[in-house]
């Protein structure tokens, strides 16, 4: 079986409409998870799918969901949703919907997005027609049931993506009161990058016999990643990174940090000596994270600051270079982070600085990873205990990296620059 077979979108069960669609986006192959879950979406499974973003996964729910909603041919009653979809940040609610609007162009869905950090008024104006597919946060869907702008009773699909990472960001306590309100029988597919132990509580609670799948796991996206470290001190490795990025002037780099704090002040050191660098972390309004996204998507920021929260599940093309510039606590972290570049059949750098408070979180990722990273400079100081924690943006879960795989599309995502 395996070998010179490949799956063709054709064979998924998807109607002539859609697969014109996905052939407009582009997309020539099924990437993996589609070829898994389009077939059993659209048989109507409840689905508990592992996979990062960069694998497909928003068409893998999205293109079966818009199927299914077509196929009822009913049409939204006013502040109404058909489907919801919720998602942990701002940038994936919108990534998602830039998706599904591509999907279902030509065809008479709506699909709508509702996020903090942005006008609610509008919001419920453009609820107030209804719509087919909701696209939110957890928050301010709350914020927009209680001021009774829309009402999920009709709401028969629920997807609820990067799903570990919304654990952290008290989204249980969200679910618990969106989910009795949607209508039931329901079909409920939820994606994750990781799967802890709550996820396996979560399923049990909101999905009906599940079917399971998984793409290929993230240790395996790190493969092509070449990897270093550098031991330094804190407090030098603002220098030792503006070394680095002056060795590689055409790269595009990420640098993770671990607070907003850090993250804003080293953007700021890095600007001041004269780097095209941008920011994204909790701290940034949306519009800003947004512009820094472009910025950075367009190449016209060459460096890109970011926490782990606020990078989670953004589809960053072409990152030639990972910097930890702090290390992550959770060691699942830094196979994420330095996914981001391990993109299909390109390699990459990943660089970590490691002070003597970080040693302790690299013998754990080095345990993960199951390898010894080697090193590329500084001189092993002696292990210390990690100072308290300090301000947010920290000790995140998970953090979607890609995982290519599949033929890329002809179409990437176009950065709307
Ligand atoms: P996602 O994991 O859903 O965020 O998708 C990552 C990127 O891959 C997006 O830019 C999609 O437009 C793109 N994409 C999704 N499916 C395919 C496919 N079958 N072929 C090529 N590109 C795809």
């Amino acid at each position: 079986m395996k070998g010179s077979y490949v799956t063709k979108f054709a064979d998924l069960g998807l109607s002539p409409k859609i697969l014109k669609s996905v052939e407009q986006a582009g997309y020539e192959t099924p990437s993996p998870i589609q070829a898994q879950a389009i077939p059993l979406a659209l048989a109507g499974h409840d689905i508990l799918g592992l996979a990062q973003t960069g694998t497909g996964k928003t068409a893998a729910f999205g293109l079966p969901l818009i199927e299914n909603l077509l196929a009822s041919g009913k049409r939204p009653a006013p502040k109404t949703a058909r489907a919801l979809i919720l998602a942990p940040t701002r940038e994936l609610v919108n990534q998602i919907a830039d998706n599904l609007r591509q999907y279902v162009k030509g065809t008479p869905l709506r699909v709508t997005t509702v996020v903090g950090g942005v006008s609610i008024n509008r919001q419920i104006r453009e609820l107030s027609r209804g719509t087919d597919i909701l696209v939110a946060t957890p928050g301010r869907l709350i914020d927009l049931i209680e001021r009774r702008a829309v009402d999920l009773g009709q709401s028969r699909y629920l997807v609820l993506d990067e799903a570990d990472q919304m654990l952290d960001l008290g989204f249980i306590h969200a679910l618990r009161r969106i989910a009795p309100l949607l209508g039931t029988p329901r079909q409920t597919m939820l994606f994750s990058a990781t799967m802890p132990k709550q996820m396996n509580e979560l399923s049990s609670a909101y999905l009906t016999n599940p079917k399971r799948i998984q793409v290929s796991t993230p240790g395996k996206a790190a493969d092509k990643v070449r990897q270093s470290l550098h031991f330094s001190p804190q407090g030098e490795k603002t220098e030792l990174l503006k070394d680095y990025l002056d060795a590689a002037p055409d790269g595009l780099a990420l640098v993770f940090a671990r607070t907003k704090h850090g993250a804003e002040k080293l953007k700021k050191h890095l600007e001041a000596s004269g780097y095209d660098a941008v920011s994204i972390h909790g701290n940034k309004s949306q519009g800003q994270r947004e512009r820094a996204i472009r910025a950075f998507k367009s190449g016209q920021a060459r460096v890109l600051v970011a926490t782990d929260v606020a990078a989670r599940g953004i589809d960053i093309p072409d990152v030639s270079h990972v910097y930890n510039y702090d290390l992550p606590e959770v060691p699942e972290n830094y196979v994420h982070r330095i996914g981001r570049t391990a993109r299909a059949g390109k390699g990459g750098e990943a660089i970590a600085f490691v002070s003597a408070t970080e040693i302790g979180y690299l013998r754990q990722i080095q345990k993960l990873m199951k390898l010894d990273i080697p090193v590329a400079g500084g001189e092993r100081p002696a292990e210390e205990k990690p100072a308290p924690r300090g301000q947010g943006g920290g000790r995140r879960r998970g953090g979607g990296g890609k995982s290519g795989g599949w033929k890329g599309s002809r179409n990437r995502r176009r950065s709307a620059a």
